[in-house]
C-alpha cells in the first residue's frame, strides 16, 4: 500500500514542478488560503518568482528551446508586472511607511552605549563599533 502513497506524492510534486512550464500560474488557486488581497498578491508573486527561477533552471539544463524560454519568461514577467501593479494599488507602501515613521519617532535618539555613535532605529548592532544594542 505504501507504494501507492509514494506514487501519488511523486505525481503531485511532479505536477507542481511541471505545471508552471506548461500552463499559467493562475492554475494554482492560492486565493483560497490567502487572507487578504495583499496576501493573495504576495503568494502569487512568490509562486511567479519560483516559476521564473525554475524556468531559468530548466533552460540552463538545456530542457527548453530558446523560443520556449523567451515566451515563458515574457509571460512570467508580465504576470510579475501585473502583481506589482496590484500591490501598488493597495497602497501598502504608504501604510508601511507610516508605521516606520512612528517607530522612528519613538526610537529616534538611539545611541550606542559603548562608543556613543548615533544608530539608526531598529538596528541590532552599532554600525561604528559592532556592539549589540
Ligand atoms: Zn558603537
Amino acid at each position: 500500500m505504501i507504494w501507492l502513497l509514494y506514487a501519488a506524492l511523486v505525481m503531485i510534486s511532479g505536477y507542481f514542478v511541471l505545471a508552471p512550464l506548461f500552463g499559467k500560474t493562475n492554475n494554482f488557486d492560492l486565493g483560497l488560503c490567502a487572507e487578504t488581497e495583499l496576501d493573495r498578491l504576495l503568494d502569487r508573486k512568490a509562486v511567479n518568482n519560483k516559476g521564473l527561477n525554475d524556468l531559468e533552471f530548466e533552460y540552463k539544463m538545456g530542457r527548453l528551446s530558446d523560443l520556449d524560454f523567451k515566451q515563458l519568461e515574457t509571460s512570467y514577467k508580465n504576470e510579475a508586472a501585473i502583481i506589482l501593479q496590484g500591490i501598488e494599488q493597495l497602497d501598502v507602501p504608504k501604510i508601511e511607511k507610516e508605521k516606520g515613521n512612528k517607530k522612528g519617532l519613538s526610537r529616534a535618539s538611539t545611541k550606542c552605549p559603548a562608543c556613543g555613535a548615533e544608530t539608526a532605529p531598529g538596528k541590532k548592532f552599532c554600525a561604528d563599533c559592532g556592539r549589540r544594542l
